[in-house]
């Protein structure tokens, strides 16, 4: 056992968090150094989809670190190939790019456009992008991003971003134009809120765009692998995008993303993108060992189950305390607290041992892992009772 007591003194400080030092996880559930166990709703904001050290990535990622962990991102290897392969099939996009994170992802997907711009329209680099979208944290995926407060910091951002309100038709429409290379948009805004594109709103960005031999980007960084109950959101929208990024559950906690693109869209020459890490044997048996649980029979039929009887236990949790309604798909939902306290119940909840997450002062977040049990959810529900009444 170590004797670290607070771990902040050499870490640059860029965000606030809890005294609490962990020091081990399984499935829903996480240790810290103390011994005390956490129910854990957010699993590093809905990245470790299987839940915890699952067995099926431990044993992935041990066999493969013992065979080979990296080779070089200019050589192929096995596990790279046969991913690759795997997502192509299960996505309908044809092509495949490892990265490291979702930013990574979505600065491929930024060069990619630009590229398609360069090549097949006359230069149109200009993407529109979505108020409160969310895409990363380097400079052009924040340039990209709708966040509040992003638009005045590290400046001068990246040109050639237009932005629109969500689910407005007539400005969508009004902003592709000429200039317009992509719409780039996430079928779900998670860290906004979880609030969801309107089927019609997605029908239109496809519409807007293939009328213009353009590009529609979707970010499934957060909604795809499994996230909303189809592998990936777009599946139960009845749109095909031409390019898709995803990160987060991907790995099922192990860093890796991806930028996927249609044949025809594909359009890199040798040089345009690489990456030191991108695509290494390790990562991909992470990679691979998801996928291969996602697919298992009857495992998104689960998510879909679970979800229901997360949002029933949510509904009448909410009843109970004059709360607002839930937003979202599968197990990426909110509820609307209906008044600026989400985050005095997240503390109330953390005083409980529930790990929480409000994306804004008015909403909960609820992003467990996709193998949550029926127990553990009506466990959550029970200490977000007691952490209701405690803080409102
Ligand atoms: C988390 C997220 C990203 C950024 O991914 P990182 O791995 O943190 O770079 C981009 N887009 C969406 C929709 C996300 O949820």
């Amino acid at each position: 056992m170590s004797n670290y007591q607070n771990t902040t003194t050499a870490l640059m400080d860029i965000t606030k968090r809890p005294e609490i030092i962990f020091s081990a996880g399984r499935g829903s559930w996480l240790e810290d150094q103390s011994g005390e166990r956490y129910l854990d709703f957010v699993q590093g904001w809905a990245v470790n989809c299987l839940g915890h050290s699952p067995d099926v990535l431990v044993r992935a990622l041990s066999e493969q670190a013992a065979k080979l962990i990296n080779c070089s991102p200019a050589f192929l290897n096995e596990p790279m190939l046969r991913l690759a392969k795997d997502l192509a099939e299960v996505s309908g996009l044809e092509r495949v790019f490892f990265t490291n994170s979702g930013g990574e992802a979505n600065e491929g997907a930024i060069k990619l456009a630009r590229k398609w711009g360069d090549l097949h329209m006359g230069g149109a680099y200009e993407i529109v992008t979505l108020d409160g979208g969310f895409h990363g944290r380097t400079l052009a995926t924040m340039s990209a991003s709708g966040k509040p407060g992003w638009d005045v910091i590290f400046e001068p951002k990246v040109p050639g971003f237009v932005k629109v309100p969500i689910n407005d038709i007539d400005a969508l429409s009004a902003a592709v134009g000429e200039r317009t290379v992509a719409v780039m948009l996430e079928p779900i805004q998670g860290e906004a809120g979880v609030f969801p594109v309107s089927h019609e709103y997605l029908q239109v960005a496809r519409a807007l765009t293939e009328a213009r031999g353009a590009l529609l980007i979707l970010d499934e960084i957060q909604t795809g692998m499994g996230r909303t109950g189809e592998m990936f959101a777009f599946q139960g929208l009845g749109v095909r995008p031409d390019i898709m990024t995803l990160g987060k559950g991907m790995g099922g906690g192990a860093p890796l993303a991806a930028l996927l693109a249609s044949e025809a869209v594909s359009c890199f020459a040798h040089g345009d993108q690489g990456g030191t890490f991108n695509g290494n044997p390790l990562m991909m048996a992470a990679g691979q060992a998801v996928l291969d649980t996602l697919r298992w029979p009857g495992f998104l039929e689960t998510v879909r189950a679970r979800s229901g009887h997360l949002q029933v236990g949510l509904e009448a949790l909410s009843n109970r305390h004059g709360l607002g309604t839930t937003r979202g798909e599968g197990l990426l939902l909110a509820l609307d607290v209906g008044q600026p306290r989400a985050s005095e119940i997240v503390a109330a909840a953390l005083d409980r041992n529930l790990l929480l997450n409000a994306p804004r002062p008015d909403s909960l977040r609820f992003m467990p892992a996709l193998t949550v049990s029926e127990d553990e959810i009506d466990l959550m529900l029970d200490r977000l009772d007691q952490a209701c009444l405690a803080a409102l």
